[in-house]
């Protein structure tokens, strides 16, 4: 067998496609965001100067946005499909529009999906869609639905539209072949949205992955849920297919917990979420040739841990049950990397008006911001790529 060799510190790998003057500007936003201070006064002065009108989204979208999104429209993500792909990694078009509230808003962010699945179409680009079921669904009637209460007439109609929005886009992502994640969220909504899926799943997923659904893996229940779901598909004679993530939101859940006087639904440290995200790829991994998974992450060590098993296994890198996952902007030491030792890598690219996707913004300068004063992991690297540069 060859020896297993993969080097995150490889950032010449990494920013290959970067040129000079494109990583000192990634360098001088990232060192921004890395400051608390910086990142705390930015993030409310554009929350506060998109409010009142002030003309800041053309600042926004020459720094942050362009860090972290594609473009504003499907079209604009053009040139960002085209790069990543020359590298090997796929796009996932993530339309990152949030807070939307009305029926026709809904609609219209529904419309928007589907022709993320239709542009995906024939593309070997792009082999995933995403969508959130919070874009089509206002969030009451989820709550309600998660709850198990009986619903009155008017919470079922608005029931009935958000199952009719998500099985239309399933329903084109069948017909195109196009496999579809559907987003985690909130734990108090997230039963009604795991309902849905399975939905979707035993319906679509009969020949082939379609539908895939999304485990946080910080939720104490999830490793056990992931089981269950998984036999109970083999059982019903459907396909398994699943993203795994640590999950996004713990400050949210843990104060929403103790605010209401419930047991918080997050795992307690660091290590319990680190190891139930293991565990999950080793049972993936155990099941491979039946389900298919995604391992969406940027922790190095999970991601290390699932290519050496598959060596060892004797898997193929470009197995086509088994993918990686970063988002735009991050994680770039991993994805392009793993993509030049040829496993199957995507990266999530959010696009949308600039005003809408502030919200995403502000969770991925929040998650670049050091609260105990070092570099951040993003930071280092490209600070490490551009000490290199100088050096040949
Ligand atoms: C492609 C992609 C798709 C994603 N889709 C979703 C999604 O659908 N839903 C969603 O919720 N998130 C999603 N995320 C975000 C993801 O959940 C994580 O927030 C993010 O990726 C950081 O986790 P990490 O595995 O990359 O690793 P790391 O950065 O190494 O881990 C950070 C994570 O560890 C956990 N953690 C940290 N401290 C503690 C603690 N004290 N106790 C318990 N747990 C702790 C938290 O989950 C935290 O986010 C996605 C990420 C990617 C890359």
């Amino acid at each position: 067998m060859s020896e297993f060799q993969l080097d995150f510190q490889d950032t010449a790998t990494a920013y290959a496609d970067k040129s000079d003057s494109q990583l000192n500007d990634k360098y001088r936003l990232f060192r921004m965001l890395n400051s608390p201070f910086l990142n705390a006064i930015g993030s409310t002065a554009a929350r506060f100067a998109l409010s009142v009108g002030l003309p800041v989204e053309g600042l926004i979208k020459a720094t942050i946005f362009e860090q972290f999104c594609g473009g504003e429209t499907i079209a604009e993500c053009d040139r960002t499909i085209e790069s990543l792909g020359g590298s090997h990694i796929g796009t996932i078009l993530d339309y990152a529009v949030e807070g939307k509230s009305t029926e026709e808003d809904f609609d219209h962010v529904k419309d928007e999906i589907i022709r993320t699945v239709k542009r995906a179409k024939d593309d070997p680009n792009i082999p995933f869609s995403v969508f959130k079921v919070t874009g089509i669904a206002p969030l009451g009637t989820l709550e309600k639905m998660s709850g198990k209460k009986k619903l009155d007439a008017k919470s079922q109609a608005k029931c009935e539209r958000i199952h009719n929005r998500v099985k239309e886009i399933c329903e084109v992502a069948y017909q195109q072949g196009q496999p579809i994640f559907i987003d985690a969220e909130d734990s108090w909504i997230q039963d009604a949205i795991d309902q849905l899926t399975l939905e979707m799943m035993e319906k679509y997923n009969r020949e082939r992955p379609i539908v895939f659904s999304t485990l946080q893996m910080y939720r104490t229940d999830r490793l056990q849920y992931l089981k269950d779901s998984r036999r109970q598909a083999k059982a019903d004679g459907y396909i398994y297919a699943v993203k795994l993530v640590r999950g996004a939101y713990m400050e949210k859940e843990r104060e929403r917990a103790k605010q209401m006087g419930y047991p918080s639904p997050i795992h307690a440290t660091r290590a319990d979420t680190d190891a139930d995200f293991d565990a999950a790829i080793e049972y993936c991994l155990r099941h491979y040739q039946t389900m298919s998974f995604v391992a969406a992450t940027h922790n190095e060590e999970s991601t290390r841990l699932l290519a050496s098993q598959m060596h060892e296994l004797g898997i193929a890198p470009d197995h086509p049950n088994i993918f990686f996952s970063q988002l735009y902007g991050m994680g770039d030491n991993i994805s392009y990397v793993l993509a030049a030792k040829g496993y199957n890598v995507t990266k999530y690219v959010p696009y949308g008006p600039v005003a809408e996707s502030v919200p995403y913004l502000i969770r991925r300068a929040q998650e670049n911001s050091s609260a105990a004063g070092q570099m951040s992991r993003e930071l280092e690297m490209i600070a490490r790529e551009l000490r290199r540069r100088k050096q040949v």
